[in-house]
C-alpha cells in the first residue's frame, strides 16, 4: 500500500478532524502518501483531491466539523458515478481508501471495495446508531452538549416552576436522549425505540408537582415528535406551564471531548493499519476497550437494539 485516500461523508460529527489527523499521520509514519478528498463522494467524482502532509492536519485535533468538508452525493449511488470516482482514484494513484461517516457512507465504502479499491470505514456520527460498535465518533461530544443544555435549562425551569421539553437529535436511535437524560437527571426520556406514553409523562409531572418538585425536564428524541407540540399537549392535559427548546445543530458542532479525540485517534490509525495489512471492506469499531475491524456487510446487518437496562435505570432514578 503506497497511497491512501481519506474522505468524510454524510453528516459531520465532532472528532472527524481527529480521525483525519490520525489517518494522515499514521499513514505517513508507515511510509504511505495520503490524498485528502474534499466533500465526500461528490468531491471524489469531481476530482477535488490534494496530497496531505504532516502540516495539513496540524492544529485540528480540537476543532469540530471536518477540514475535508462533507457532502451527500446522489451521483455516487449510480454505477456511472462510481466509475467516474474510480477513474479519479486511478489518476491519483489511490490504492486504498478510508471513509469516515455513518451507515450510508459505509454502503458507499462497500461499493468502492467492490470496484477493487480496498476500503475501510470509520464511524463518524453523533447518533451512535451503529450496532456493531459500542461508540461512534461524536456521540460523546453531542451527549455532553445536551447535558450542558439541560443544566442551563434546569436553572430557569426551577425559577419558574415550569416543565421544559428539550428536543434532541435521533430519528431512529434514542441514544443521545437516553444517555444525556440519565446524565442530566431528566424526569422523562422519550425515544423512538419505546415511543410516547403521554399519560405516563403527565402522571410523572403531576406526581412531582404534588411533592413540591420545582423543575421538570423532559428529553424528547426528534424521531418521536416535536417539542412544541408535546409541550402544548402536556399543558392541556396537566395545566402545568411548559417551554420547548430544540437543540438542533448545536449538537453537531463544538470541540470534541477527550473521549472522542482518543476514540477518533485510535480508530483512524487502525483503519490505516488494516489497509497496510491488506484488509478491505471492513469498518472499525470499539467493543469494550478493544478496537476491532468488522466486515461492512455484517456490521450493517446487525440491528441496533434498545439498551433496556439503561432505560429502566433512568426511569427508576427519575421517580
Ligand atoms: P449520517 O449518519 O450523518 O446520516 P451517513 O453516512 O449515513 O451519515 P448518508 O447521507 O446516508 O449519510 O450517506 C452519505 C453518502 O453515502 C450518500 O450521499 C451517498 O453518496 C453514499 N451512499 C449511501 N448509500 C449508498 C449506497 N447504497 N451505494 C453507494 N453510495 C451510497
Amino acid at each position: 500500500m503506497k497511497t491512501v485516500g481519506v474522505l468524510t461523508s454524510g453528516g459531520d460529527s465532532p472528532g472527524m478532524n481527529a480521525a483525519i489527523r490520525a489517518v494522515v499521520r499514521n499513514a505517513i509514519a508507515k511510509g504511505c502518501r495520503v490524498i485528502g478528498v474534499r466533500r465526500g463522494y461528490d468531491g471524489l467524482i469531481q476530482g477535488q483531491l490534494e496530497e496531505m502532509n504532516l502540516s495539513s492536519v496540524a492544529d485540528i485535533i480540537h476543532r469540530g466539523g471536518t477540514i475535508l468538508r462533507t457532502a451527500r452525493s446522489e451521483e455516487f449511488r449510480t454505477e456511472e458515478g462510481r466509475k467516474k470516482a474510480l477513474n479519479v482514484m486511478k489518476v491519483f494513484g489511490i490504492e486504498g481508501m478510508v471513509v469516515i461517516g455513518g451507515d450510508g457512507s459505509f454502503r458507499g465504502a462497500e461499493e468502492l471495495s467492490k470496484l477493487g479499491i480496498p476500503t475501510i470505514g470509520v464511524p463518524g456520527t453523533i447518533d451512535n446508531d451503529l450496532a456493531y460498535t459500542d461508540y461512534t465518533i461524536g456521540f460523546d461530544t453531542a451527549m455532553n452538549t445536551v447535558v450542558e443544555a439541560i443544566s442551563r435549562i434546569r436553572d430557569t425551569s426551577t425559577s419558574h416552576g415550569r416543565a421544559n421539553i428539550i428536543e434532541v437529535m435521533g430519528r431512529h436511535c434514542g441514544d443521545i436522549a437516553l444517555h444525556a437524560g440519565l446524565a442530566g437527571g431528566a424526569e422523562s426520556i422519550i425515544i423512538p425505540e419505546v415511543g410516547l406514553d403521554i399519560e405516563q409523562v403527565c402522571r410523572k409531572l403531576i406526581k412531582g408537582k404534588n411533592r413540591g418538585k420545582l423543575h421538570s425536564i423532559i428529553l424528547l428524541a426528534e424521531g418521536v415528535g416535536g417539542a412544541i407540540e408535546l409541550g402544548a399537549t402536556i399543558e392541556e392535559m396537566t395545566g402545568i406551564e411548559t417551554r420547548a427548546t430544540i437543540l438542533g445543530h448545536t449538537q453537531r458542532g463544538g470541540s470534541p471531548t477527550a473521549f472522542d479525540r482518543v476514540l477518533a485517534s485510535k480508530m483512524g490509525a487502525k483503519a490505516v493499519d488494516l489497509l497496510i495489512e491488506g484488509k478491505q471492506s471492513l469498518v472499525v469499531g470499539i467493543k469494550g476497550n478493544e478496537i476491532i475491524g468488522v466486515d461492512i456487510e455484517k456490521a450493517l446487518s446487525i440491528e441496533k437494539k434498545l439498551d433496556k437496562e439503561t432505560y429502566q435505570l433512568a426511569d427508576i432514578l427519575s421517580m
